[in-house]
């Protein structure tokens, strides 16, 4: 529990190598998220997408971040540890350029809430069901409003209804909370 003043900063760590790119931290995120819960899973639809590329023996798990309402500038490729990911592999943002962590049916934003649940859960589901070890959940302390920063789902709807108007986006987030 947090103490005064300070806040809990959930962070998922990513051992690469241990991913055999299974998906079933795609399948589990989908699930867990549906509405009625697990009434459905569709991996595009998770909030983990594993960048997959078995030839070169390339899994990477990456979990959705922020939401960027335009494309950036500065596009790398990258080689770790011998292996090379393209450009966008390792970035969590949904984005305009790109169709991952986006809900399929309205376009709204989707983004990691480290599994946000009443009662809570005692880790991530998608850390629970990586066989591998690929993903291990941490928890450490941080001063309250340290990173506090504009939230990027107003800004996801605020370009949503900039694009398809408030009527539009009000009816997409009943939806997702299955009150329609
Ligand atoms: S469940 Fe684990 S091993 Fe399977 S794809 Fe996801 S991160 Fe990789
Ligand atoms: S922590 Fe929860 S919401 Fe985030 S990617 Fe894993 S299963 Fe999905």
């Amino acid at each position: 529990m947090s103490q005064a003043g300070t806040r809990t900063v959930k962070t998922i760590r990513v051992d690469a190598d241990k991913c055999n790119g299974c998906q079933a931290c795609e399948v589990i995120c989908s699930a867990f998220h549906a509405r009625p819960k697990n009434s459905s899973n569709n991996p595009a639809r998770a909030r983990i997408r594993v960048v997959r590329d078995p030839i070169a023996d390339i899994f990477l798990p990456v979990y959705a971040g922020g939401y960027a309402a335009a494309e950036c500038a500065g596009r790398m490729r990258y080689a770790v540890d011998g292996k090379a990911y393209g450009e966008c592999a390792l970035c969590r943002a949904s984005c305009p350029s790109r169709d991952i962590f986006k809900e399929p049916d309205s376009g709204l934003p989707l983004k990691c809430d480290m599994c946000e649940s009443e009662p809570p859960l005692s880790e991530p589901m998608c850390v629970q069901w990586c066989l591998n070890g690929a993903l291990s959940y941490e928890e450490r302390p941080a001063q309250a409003g340290a990173e506090a920063g504009p939230s990027e789902l107003d800004a996801g709807l605020q370009a949503m209804a900039d694009r398809h108007g408030w009527e539009s986006v009000r009816g997409a987030v009943a939806r997702m909370s299955g009150r329609r």
